[in-house]
């Protein structure tokens, strides 16, 4: 499975979302007119953090809900739809979690999945999951290094 190619722009928004909602875990969700390629960030609000889903907190799990969700749901019909869903881990590691795993299952959507990790200090690594009808099973078919860039401008 061919990873869809995220560009630096989207990218550095994404490390800038998941910075920024460090200790919780950032989620949104990226567009695209093409199959392999997005061009935009839809940020989304961890609803999470409302206490609506009492097993996980708001740094263990996301929740895309209401007004976003839908939004989230109609951009299949359009132009511009969904083509990866984002979240953060603030454990500094990109994997795809049973939790993730239960969430993503069906596959619900017809997304890729990109995991970031984030710790107080930064960005460390991200990874790219798809669905695998073999397994059943959302798989990592990518993966970066984030570099630690800071005193290098
Ligand atoms: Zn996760």
């Amino acid at each position: 499975m061919v990873p869809i190619a995220i560009g630096p722009a989207e990218r550095e928004q994404i490390y800038a979302h998941a910075r920024r909602a460090f200790p919780a875990e950032c989620c949104g969700y990226l567009i695209g007119a093409t199959e392999c390629l997005v061009d935009g960030v839809v940020e989304c609000r961890n609803a999470q953090e409302d206490g609506e889903h009492p097993a996980r907190g708001a740094d263990r799990g996301f929740v895309i809900a209401g007004r976003e969700l839908l939004a989230f749901a109609k951009s299949f019909d359009g132009s511009q739809p969904a083509r990866v869903v984002y979240h953060s881990h603030t454990n500094g590691r990109a994997y795809f979690s049973d939790v993730d795993q239960a969430l993503a299952r069906g596959p619900a959507y017809p997304v890729q999945h990109l995991v970031v990790g984030v710790t107080a200090e930064r960005v460390t690594e991200t990874a790219q999951f798809a669905w695998s009808a073999d397994v059943a099973a959302y798989v990592e078919i990518a993966r970066w290094t984030v570099e630690d860039t800071r005193g290098h401008s």
